[in-house]
């Protein structure tokens, strides 16, 4: 790893204005878990490395009923999964947030950089899309927001133009009858990278037996997370039960575009989409029914 210098500034505004001054060289660091990795194996060449963790902006963590989730982007993701309200009321990110690495990777490891890094087998990335979370964006031109959905564009490469931050994820007040959920497929229970993941969130009528309202979305199954739109669709009125989540199941199949590596198939990893879209819809299902599922 060839020698770089390292800034730890504590307003946002000097984060933005020396990642701006040091270019395409110059890169925010959250836990470094991935950054770090990269550096040292030659696939980045970073001259700056600028540490954002000093920033009160991006380690916020508030949870209010009517104003929803405002989640700093360089929270650990410990942090994340034990927080009561996020178990609470945005259960996929805890499921998401809980998977990455093992213990004392999570206490480095955040959201926000789980989602900048922009890998297809991101675990936190499908739970905060199929929770409509939005990201908040600070850059030397001024600051905008944009949903979770359109920010990868690539692997590794996402909307992000130079110097700018993420700053925030702003998830929405949780509705009432709404339940999430995230699962993955790995060989090893921790420390390993998704075949597949995907995550759920569902709204269900006031008797609870119909779904109103659905989402999904894949990990590792494309070059970046897919959003199955007409598997969501086509459970939207439909009753709330195990057949409707094997007709998203068999429908997000269709939707994904996955590639054989060294970790799995196109084949296992199209099958693995239907079995867990089919397995996080029921979950969200029965969390949103008030049903614990990890049992
Ligand atoms: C042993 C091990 C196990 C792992 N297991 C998993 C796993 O199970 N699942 C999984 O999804 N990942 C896993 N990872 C990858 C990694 O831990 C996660 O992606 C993690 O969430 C990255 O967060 P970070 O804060 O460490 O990001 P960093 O390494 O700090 O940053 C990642 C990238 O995002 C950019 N960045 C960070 N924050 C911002 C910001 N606020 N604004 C703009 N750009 C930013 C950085 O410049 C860098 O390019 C693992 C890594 C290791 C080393």
């Amino acid at each position: 790893m060839h020698a770089f210098a390292y800034q730890a500034p504590t307003t946002l505004q000097d984060a933005v204005r020396i990642l701006a001054a040091g270019g395409p060289a110059a890169q925010p660091m959250a836990g470094g878990t991935d950054l770090i990795v990269q550096m040292r194996h030659g696939r980045r060449s970073v001259d700056m490395v600028v540490d954002i963790k000093r920033v009160p902006d991006v380690t916020e963590l508030t949870y209010t009923p009517d104003g929803g989730l405002v989640l700093g982007a360089a929270v650990p993701c410990a942090d994340v999964a034990a927080h009561p309200a996020i178990r609470a009321h945005y259960a996929a990110l805890a499921d998401g947030a809980g998977l990455i690495g093992g213990v004392a990777i999570r206490q480095r490891a955040t959201v926000g950089g789980n989602l900048c890094n922009a890998s297809p087998s991101g675990d936190a990335i499908p739970p905060l899309i199929v929770l409509g979370a939005e990201c908040r964006i600070v850059g030397p031109h001024g600051e905008h927001c944009v949903p979770v959905a359109v920010f990868c564009v690539g692997p590794g490469r996402t909307i992000l133009a130079p110097g700018e931050l993420l700053v925030s994820l702003l998830l929405p007040p949780p509705a009432p009858h709404t339940g999430s959920c995230y699962l993955r497929f790995t060989p090893r229970a921790e420390m390993d990278i998704a075949v597949a993941g995907a995550g759920a969130w569902v709204e269900l009528d006031a008797a609870q037996e119909r779904i109103t309202d659905a989402r999904l979305a894949l990990s590792a199954v494309g070059p970046t997370p897919v959003v199955a739109e007409r598997a969501a669709r086509a459970v939207i009125g439909q009753r709330a039960d195990e057949d409707a989540c094997a007709q998203a199941g068999a429908l997000a199949s269709e939707a994904v575009r996955p590639i054989s590596d060294v970790r799995g198939t196109e084949a296992q990893r199209r099958h693995l989409a239907q079995v867990l879209v089919r397995r996080a819809l029921w979950g969200a299902i029965r969390r949103a029914r008030g049903e614990a599922i990890d049992d």
